[in-house]
């Protein structure tokens, strides 16, 4: 069971929740090592039972970054032993990832296997010689013998998604004919010597985790039978267990955004467990208690590794040995506030929530209200929902009020788009949570401030939201033109051919929601990306099928148009839009960039494309040309003279306060922060 106890050799661990290696960008800085002590010690204290640190390299060549972190000096292991202190105070286990980025770097000092560019960086890496093999073999056991000096109970040798290890091992990276390449055998040496001394130079009681690739899914990766080979000799050499990786980060599969399946690859945890014998932790979108426990029980894996889900929801493990699964903030795997703050070297946090990566700074925050007020909400959409959720939990009396029947606003809408299903979770969370906190959320109600002041409230909260605009295009009220709101809520329906206005965040969705289902299931998700068995196709990659032959996708022709002439998605997250570029692709998305509108009636959508006319033909029009404030709440008047007015606080939050670009993250934020900022 996901809360049983495993004996694993040098130490037992008191459940199967791993929190799997991310990078929160605390590792880096001396500066920030007290913050990274909390920020795990959080983690430990809600349940998880080995913490997996983000990646350290063993030397300079190996760092992601030029300013990357490295586990090369006695000072820098002297410094760990806080942060191994803190969570071995609460009770978990701790082992630090050592992360050999190879031609992953984003440096001149970039070294691999053979001299070559990765697709995603700028810098051409040079050859390792062969006494550079041996000394990058001798850095990671200094690294080791660093780690467990510092108090660490292991390491977790990063041998997957394209890191220096995985790239000695694929013969597109490993071109060499000396010892260390030219057969399937030479090229498994490095990894395999790498783990036979560390092993060698830690000694039994020292955990060794070995993160091995099981679908590589670039040209050139490693087969099944290489994998189960490799999989043999590192554990002869010393590995406890196999955590699993999937996919190269150059891989144009995607395998950890919101669109991918839940557990789409523990399969291949279990055929590893089951043909090699051997202790398996599993990963990649896995982000509920329940999907776990299928996962044990289906023998695919020993151990259950989630990385963002703990970030979401530090106390997903004591929530479930506690039966309140129900409350659990899931990581709704949007990659927003994590890694695409990353891949911009901002600090990790989440979107659902935005304590995350501030548990040093926010420690002085008392967690009750020493003035308890009575508050109301006006709006239930996630900026409200927050509000009352982190200010119920202080002590304060909240109530909502909200217009519409049901809570959730634009999150509502969103997890209606196919792909995106897991935004429901949030709603779930706050529902529960709110539920358990005992706020009255009364729904259908439409309150104003005044009156709320008049019945007794201290303070009033404006979350209010968005109205989606209609721009001013002649012919924007033919019958055929809808807002997105209608078309997703179901009170609009689309006949086969539609012209999408806008192509930001929403416009992107609603193309996908013209031309797809929802709910796409694990194997049909393979076959649109072209995931196959890596026991018949080497790396794992096959013919992606044609959209029309999928059986959840819809025959319709969809155009998506903006003003700008900017690519389409340009401005979706740096992680997840190429995913949407590829899937608008698949479905034959017909993308218009640099358009004038003219009109809209019968005959079509008239645009004006670099100086020639044209007439979209189509049967309908669904406008997402972004969001106005939704301040009827106040009267038409600004949050100072309503609060004048009425005599109280009124403050106005999400996209209420901000409709521009309107931003899930920044409006949950911005909630919670007010929240801890009353009494
Ligand atoms: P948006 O990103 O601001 O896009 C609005 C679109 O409408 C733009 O393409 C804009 O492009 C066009 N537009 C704006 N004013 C117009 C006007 N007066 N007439 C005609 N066209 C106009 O807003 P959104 O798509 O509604 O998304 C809102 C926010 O939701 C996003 O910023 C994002 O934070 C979030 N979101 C993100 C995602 C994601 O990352 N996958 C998905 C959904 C929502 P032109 O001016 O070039 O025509
Ligand atoms: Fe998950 Fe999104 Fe939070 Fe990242 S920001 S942990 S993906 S919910």
């Amino acid at each position: 069971m996901f809360t049983s106890p495993l004996d694993l050799g040098p130490l037992t661990l008191r459940n199967r929740l791993v929190m799997g290696s991310m990078h929160v960008g605390l590792e880096d800085r001396h500066r920030d090592l007290d913050a990274f002590a909390a920020y795990l010690a959080r983690r430990a204290a809600g349940g998880a039972a080995l913490l997996v640190t983000g990646g350290y390299s063993p030397d300079l060549a190996g760092r992601l970054t030029p300013v990357g972190s490295t586990m090369a000096r006695r000072r820098t292991a002297r410094g760990h032993r806080r942060v191994t202190a803190a969570v071995h105070d609460e009770g978990a286990h701790i082992v630090l990832q050592l992360l050999h980025a190879g031609r992953y770097g984003y440096h001149p000092l970039s070294r691999a296997p053979s001299a070559s560019r990765s697709p995603i960086t700028p810098f051409r890496a040079r050859a390792l010689s062969a006494r550079g093999v041996e000394r990058t073999i001798g850095h990671y056991v200094r690294a080791a013998r660093l780690a467990q000096r510092a108090g660490y109970d292991g390491v977790e040798v990063m041998g997957s998604e394209g890191y220096l290890l995985n790239q000695f091992l694929a013969e597109r990276v490993n071109r060499r004919t000396d010892a260390w390449g030219g057969s399937a055998r030479a090229r498994m040496r490095m990894p395999v010597e790498v783990v036979r001394r560390i092993r060698a130079a830690t000694g039994p009681g020292f955990l060794i985790q070995y993160r091995i690739s099981l679908l590589d899914l670039v040209e050139g990766g490693q087969d099944w039978a290489e994998i189960l080979e490799l999989t043999g000799r590192l554990a002869e050499a010393g590995v406890d267990v196999f955590n699993t990786g999937i996919g190269w980060h150059e891989a144009r599969v995607p395998t950890i955004v919101t669109s991918v399946p839940r557990a789409a690859f523990a399969d291949l945890s279990g055929r590893l467990r089951r043909e090699a014998g051997v202790t398996v932790c599993a990963s990649n979108r896995i982000n509920d208690p329940d999907v776990a426990e299928a996962i044990l029980a289906r023998g695919d894996a020993d151990l259950i590794s989630m990385a963002r889900p703990l970030l979401a929801d530090p106390d997903l493990m004591a929530k479930t040995v506690a039966g309140r699964t129900g409350q659990i903030n899931t990581c709704i795997a949007c990659n927003q506030a994590c890694l695409d703050h990353v891949f911009a070297n901002k600090r990790a946090s989440c979107l659902v929530n935005p304590l995350a990566g501030r548990e040093l700074a926010l420690a002085a925050t008392p967690p009750r209200a020493a003035a308890p007020a009575r508050v109301a909400v006006l709006g239930a959409g996630v900026a409200g929902l927050a509000f009352a959720e982190a200010a119920a939990g202080r002590g304060h009396a909240v109530e909502v009020f909200e217009a519409a029947e049901a809570i959730g606003g634009q999150f509502r809408l969103a997890a209606r788009i196919p792909g995106k299903e897991e935004y429901a979770q949030t709603l779930r969370y706050f529902d529960r949570r709110l539920a358990a906190l005992g706020v009255p959320v009364h729904l259908g109600r439409r309150a104003g401030v005044a009156e709320l002041a008049a019945a007794g409230f201290d303070r009033v909260v404006v979350a209010t939201g968005v109205r989606p605009r209609v721009p001013e295009i002649e012919g924007v009220h033919h019958p055929m033109v809808m807002r997105y709101d209608e078309l997703l809520s179901g009170a609009r329906e689309v006949g086969r051919r539609v012209a999408v206005l806008g192509a930001g965040g929403i416009g992107v969705d609603v193309a996908q929601f013209l031309t797809r289902r929802p709910d796409r299931d694990v194997a049909v998700w393979r076959r649109a990306w072209g995931v196959g068995d890596p026991a018949a196709a080497r790396a794992g990659l096959v013919e992606r099928a044609p959209h029309a032959e999928l059986p959840d996708t819809i025959d319709r022709e969809v155009h998506l148009l903006q003003r700008k002439s900017t690519r389409i998605g340009a401005g979706l997250g740096k992680t997840t839009g190429w995913v949407h570029r590829a899937e608008l692709r698949a479905a034959g998305v017909v993308q218009h960039t640099g358009v004038a509108y003219r009109r809209i009636d019968d005959a079509g959508v008239h645009i004006t494309v670099d100086g020639a006319d044209r007439v979209l033909a189509v049967d309908s029009v669904v406008l997402c040309t972004g969001q106005v404030s939704e301040l009827a709440a106040l009267g038409g008047v600004d949050a100072a003279a309503a609060a004048e007015a009425a005599g109280i606080p009124v403050d106005v939050i999400g996209g209420a306060d901000v409709a521009a670009e309107l931003d899930a993250k920044r409006a949950i934020r911005q909630a919670v922060d007010l929240a801890l900022s009353l009494g």
